[in-house]
């Protein structure tokens, strides 16, 4: 049993050996350029918004960048912007903001959710900061109306960080249908995966300009003559870059597995959900987080919390059992690099001390999830 598992085959392989084989052109050319418009396709935005690229820590820095040369484009830049980041998230959250130039300012979570709290948000605003990131925590947008309204009335930038919540929709509309920049991770375990990738979705065409010509190296339009077969052999190049393109050979797996999310990946992932919510809500010391409802989200993960000290108990029982356990997240303002818990942010860390992440992947069986329910429920009984 895997905690969490890419689910690839047949198809993927196919269109890679195409790319291989048939194409030969292993870059960035055509391959991306479909990807980009399916993916556009899906989410209902124009294909100039879909900016893809070779990691989703990648696509955050491409909206970090983005969001300071907004910034600078309207006024003076502080000298040292800064960034509002929920603290319970992935550590690329915050390399991202700093790899951008700007510090990231750690802020507490709401404890039943695990997302943003924005009155500590708030409370933590200055002259410095430029943006508000919202992390959607276990596939859950949950307040995120809220920090764009928050963003709006403080003339922030708001980057979501949307890498567990490809596929979800909240309020009737798709996550990176709407927003402002948007970000999804294709990584080998995420609802779907190129192998490594990632897409920025921009709604404003200066930061899809700024974002698109940073993935590659600055050099001018070169994606619109890339994906016109050609290349660029006389750029000019005013801002920064990095090469964040996304290769023809990753974004053929991300056509393939876009197609398999509807029908086989977001049924098999929110079968396994409310299996475990039902086999665990009535379970004492065992809270489930809240999050919005299970048939518009498609869960990437399955973290749940055991109350009164006994996370450790329930942690060393599914070991012993041969259950993967993960933990997400040990949060980033207790890293050495971002302060070793100089602010103190009560709810993540309460919440690094209930937190336990299950097994959760579409290869995972009914019969899985019952015994590892078992195994909870015996612990804690
Ligand atoms: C996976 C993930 C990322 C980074 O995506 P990569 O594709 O692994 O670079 C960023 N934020 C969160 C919350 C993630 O889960």
């Amino acid at each position: 049993m895997r905690l969490s598992q890419s689910v690839v085959g047949g198809k993927e392989a196919d269109a890679v050996r195409h790319v291989l084989c048939e194409d030969g052109y292993l870059g960035m050319g055509a391959a991306t350029m479909r990807f980009e418009n399916e993916l556009a396709e899906y989410l209902g935005v124009k294909p100039w918004q879909v900016i893809t690229c070779n990691s989703g820590t990648a696509s955050l820095h491409l909206a970090v960048l983005a969001a300071v040369a907004r910034f600078s484009s309207r006024g003076t830049l502080p000298v040292q912007p800064a960034i509002l980041v929920p603290s319970l998230t992935f550590v690329a959250s915050f390399q991202a903001v700093l790899a951008g130039g700007c510090e990231p300012v750690a802020c507490d979570v709401l404890p039943d959710t695990g997302t943003l709290d924005l009155a500590d948000a708030e409370a933590r605003l200055n002259e410095n900061v430029i943006a508000v990131m919202h992390v959607d925590y276990a596939s859950n947008p949950w307040h995120l109306d809220s920090v764009y309204e928050f963003g709006q009335k403080h003339g922030l930038a708001v980057i979501d960080d949307a890498a567990h919540a490809f596929g979800c929709e909240h309020h009737s509309r798709r996550i990176g249908s709407f927003g402002d920049l948007v970000c999804f991770s294709f990584d080998g375990i995420k609802n779907i995966t190129c192998g490594e990738g990632g897409c920025l979705i921009a709604f404003d065409p200066q930061s899809a300009q700024v974002a698109a010509d940073a993935r590659l190296l600055g050099v001018e339009g070169d994606t619109a003559r890339r994906f016109a077969g050609g290349r660029t052999w006389e750029p000019d190049v005013r801002l920064p870059g990095l090469r964040y393109h996304l290769s023809n050979i990753m974004a053929a797996i991300g056509s393939e597995q876009l197609k398999r999310l509807e029908p086989e990946f977001a049924p098999a992932r929110r079968k396994l959900y409310k299996l475990y919510s039902d086999l665990l809500c009535a379970v004492p010391d065992v809270e489930l987080l809240r999050t919005d409802p299970e048939d518009y989200i498609i869960p990437h993960i399955m973290p749940i919390r055991i109350l009164n000290g006994k996370k450790d108990k329930v942690k060393s029982a599914l070991q012993c059992n041969d259950v993967p356990v993960g933990t997400h997240y040990r949060p980033c303002h207790l890293l050495t690099l971002f302060g070793a818990g100089a602010v103190s942010l009560p709810h993540a860390e309460q919440l690094y001390g209930e937190l336990v992440t299950l097994p959760l992947h579409p290869l995972l069986c009914r019969d899985d999830v019952t015994r590892i329910c078992d195994i909870i429920k015996n612990t804690l009984a």
